[in-house]
């Protein structure tokens, strides 16, 4: 009998679970062991030891991201910047370009910007909704075409089916840093991307309480990456296996309410006569509005805007709400509300933000798991 294809809500409980169980537990433990007794290993790789990334609680883990992105093979790592540096820093060399979105997480920005040219690798900007453009950057040396499906902070939504096919007409590598959609939105290997990157401090652990984070995607380049890991040093702790571990049980029902709620907050904001913008890829105002709709199936917990005024006014509507707690970070089940200029993209200098189009007084919200309509009513009275 032919199995069907399980839906990702199932394969979040049981895909990569140990079979069979061990002892019988119907929660993988927490192997708190440093090193494995040593089993005839012929290479140094596979001596089971925590750096190697192979105890029980990092293989359940792998695997079962893998399923999830419908992927051939995953990594777990120490954080979400371990897992975009480590993949950098093991598929390129002295010498080489990439191309990049414009519009990024600011600690990726900041490492590119600080960190590359001392490693001797350049990179040019591109326009993730502007394809026609790309080919003007490229050189004989570029390798990678690197973009988000959510740009943070301002939700654009790239062409993402034109940076795999142009990946592919120039023979790059396509990278993508899915965190702020997770795999219950999109899936980037399904659409022909070679990794996908996250910071799984985010919505697949989803509780606030590790960092962490993941490479998804081609076997050769997760083994080589995974390889570089071992050097660098970046392996995610057991303890943190287990806390990413389930988390990730209960990813699809969060996710969806997560999807609805900031949807309908969203459109409340947006009709609101004190608010002047709202970037949310489910509005059909937003850029990449339409790149949404055919490719996501959610647009996240993740919302940005700014009201009329100045940064005053931002910061005493945010002084104001009794719900949303101050404070960086994203995709936990608390609603979380922020102005990336002070915390994640507090990095960049203002020129750089102005060139990202990020202003002083944009608000970004992370939406929790509160009732949707207690968080509006926070919004309304905060709104004056
Ligand atoms: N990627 C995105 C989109 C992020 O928002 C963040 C952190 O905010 C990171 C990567 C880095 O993740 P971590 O803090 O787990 O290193």
């Amino acid at each position: 009998m032919t199995q069907r294809p399980m839906h990702i809500e199932t394969k979040l409980i049981h895909a990569g679970e140990p079979k069979p169980r061990i002892e019988g537990a119907v929660t993988l433990p927490i192997f708190q062991s440093s090193t494995f007794q040593y089993a005839g290993q012929d290479h140094y790789d596979k001596l089971k030891y925590i750096r190697m990334n192979n105890t029980p609680n990092h293989l359940a883990l792998h695997q079962k991201l893998a399923a999830l992105e419908n992927a051939d093979d995953a990594l777990v790592t120490a954080s979400g910047m371990a897992a975009i540096t480590t993949t950098f820093l093991a598929l390129l060399s002295p010498g080489d370009h990439f191309l990049v979105q414009d519009c990024l997480y600011g600690g990726t920005l900041d490492f590119m910007n600080s960190d590359f040219k001392t490693l001797g690798v350049s990179f040019d900007f591109v326009n993730g909704n502007e394809p026609d453009t790309w080919a003007r950057q490229l050189k004989p040396n570029t390798r990678v075409i690197y973009v988000e499906t959510i740009t943070n902070p301002l939700m654009a939504v790239a062409d993402l089916k034109a940076v795999v096919a142009f990946a592919r007409n120039h023979g790059l590598i396509s990278m993508i840093d899915n965190t702020f959609a997770s795999p219950v939105n999109f899936r980037p290997a399904e659409l022909g991307f070679d990794l996908s990157l996250h910071s799984c401090t985010k919505y697949l652990n989803g509780h606030s309480d590790i960092v962490a984070g993941a490479v998804i995607g081609r076997k050769d380049f997760v083994h080589k990456i995974a390889h570089k890991l071992i050097h660098l040093g970046g392996s995610l702790d057991p303890h943190a296996c287990f806390l990413l571990h389930r988390g990730l049980k209960t990813l699809a029902v969060r996710m969806k309410h997560q999807n609805e709620s900031a949807l309908t907050i969203a459109k409340f904001l947006s009709d609101h006569p004190a608010v002047e913008t709202v970037n949310y890829p489910g509005l059909n105002t937003c850029i990449g509005y339409h790149l949404a709709q055919e490719l996501l199936d959610g647009f996240s917990g993740m919302l940005s805007f700014e009201i009329k005024g100045d940064v005053s006014t931002a910061d005493a509507f945010i002084a104001r709400t009794h719900l949303p707690i101050s404070a960086p970070s994203l995709g936990g089940v608390e609603t979380l509300i922020t102005r990336p200029v002070t915390t994640s993209h507090s990095g960049l200098s203002p020129a750089e933000r102005k060139a990202a189009g990020i202003s002083d007084r944009l608000i970004r919200l992370s939406v929790g798991l509160e009732s949707t309509e207690d968080l509006i009513n926070d919004f309304d009275q905060a709104l004056i």
